[in-house]
Formats: C-alpha cells, sequence, structure tokens
C-alpha cells in the first residue's frame, strides 16, 4: 500500500555523515527516487562515499550552482543527478 507514489527526499545539508548514512539505510525499502543534498554543501568531499553507500540515488542541489560545479561532482563521482534551477544559477549564460 503506497508504493505505487514516487517519494522523493530532500535533507537541504542538514544531516552529517553518519545520520546520512544511517538515514539512507533505513530509508531502503520504501522506494525513494532519490535524496536531495543530504549533507552540507561544504563537505561535498564526503558525497563519494555516501553515494557508495546509500541505496537511495544521490541529487546534487545546493552543492550544484555553476558548470565548474557540475565538473567537479563528475569528476568525484559525487552524485547520480543534479538539480538544475535557473534562480541558483543566475541564467543559461554567464558573461
Ligand atoms: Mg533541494
Amino acid at each position: 500500500m503506497g508504493y505505487e507514489i514516487p517519494l522523493r527526499v530532500d535533507a537541504n545539508q542538514g544531516w552529517g555523515f553518519e545520520e546520512a548514512i544511517t538515514t539512507l539505510k533505513a530509508l531502503e525499502p520504501f522506494n525513494i527516487q532519490h535524496c536531495e543534498e543530504p549533507l552540507p554543501r561544504w563537505a561535498f568531499m564526503q558525497l563519494p562515499e555516501i553515494r557508495r553507500q546509500s541505496p537511495v540515488r544521490i541529487m546534487s542541489d545546493e552543492t550544484c550552482c555553476d558548470h565548474n560545479d557540475v565538473q567537479r561532482l563528475i569528476d568525484l563521482k559525487a552524485c547520480d543527478l543534479i538539480n538544475i534551477k535557473l534562480g541558483k544559477s543566475g541564467a543559461f549564460l554567464k558573461h
């Protein structure tokens, strides 16, 4: 019952490393589509390990504001998805 409804989680940078791992593993039975920004944005170097241990796909939001952030997240294999918001990024093009 209820498993046909897609669920997504946004931690809004609210968890520490251990809390994120514990919580994401506890969420596994609930078929969560993805979890946004489990850690504070400045802790992005821990995202690859969160992603490796998490049964829930990881989406970057606040850690990604421009193309340089995208490249860094890809290089680190830090997330599965990126939430692109024009209001956060400024515009399609930067001059
Ligand atoms: Mg978000």
